[in-house]
C-alpha cells in the first residue's frame, strides 16, 4: 500500500492540469519515514522520457520513493517503458491520468502491480 498526504496529492494534480496536453514526469519523496509528503518535478523532464530525469538534482534532505507521472489520456496503465522505469527508481509510483482528480490516480508497486493509494491528512 502507497500512503499520500492529501496536500501533496492535490500538488500532483494540479501539476497534471497544468502541464496538460504534455505529460509530466515528478519523483516522490519523503521526509517522514514511507508517507510521500513531497514531490519533485525536474524541469527537464516536460514532454517526458524516463531518461531524462537528473538524479544529482534531488534535494538531500529527503529520500526519494519512487515516481509519479501523468498521461493525457484516460487510461492509468503504465507502458512497458514505464514499467522499465519502475524498476529503477524506486518502491512507489503514481500515475495520473485524465481527468486529473484523485479518482483517477493509481498506484504501482516497482514490478507494475497496482497497490491501494491512502490519502492521509
Ligand atoms: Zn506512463
Amino acid at each position: 500500500m502507497a500512503v499520500i498526504k492529501r496536500g501533496t496529492l492535490e500538488a500532483v494534480v494540479l501539476a497534471a492540469k497544468n502541464t496538460f496536453p504534455n505529460e509530466f514526469l515528478a519523483l516522490l519523496s519523503s521526509k517522514k519515514g514511507k508517507v510521500i509528503d513531497e514531490f519533485v518535478l525536474l524541469p527537464s523532464t516536460y514532454g517526458r522520457t524516463y531518461s531524462s530525469i537528473r538524479l544529482d538534482l534531488l534535494p538531500y534532505d529527503s529520500k526519494v520513493l519512487g515516481s509519479v507521472h501523468s498521461h493525457p489520456g484516460p487510461r492509468a496503465s503504465p507502458s512497458r517503458g514505464d514499467l522499465r522505469a519502475f524498476k529503477m527508481l524506486g518502491e512507489i509510483h503514481l500515475i495520473i491520468a485524465k481527468p486529473f482528480n484523485f479518482g483517477s490516480v493509481r498506484a504501482f508497486d516497482s514490478a507494475g502491480k497496482e497497490v491501494e493509494l491512502e490519502v492521509v491528512e
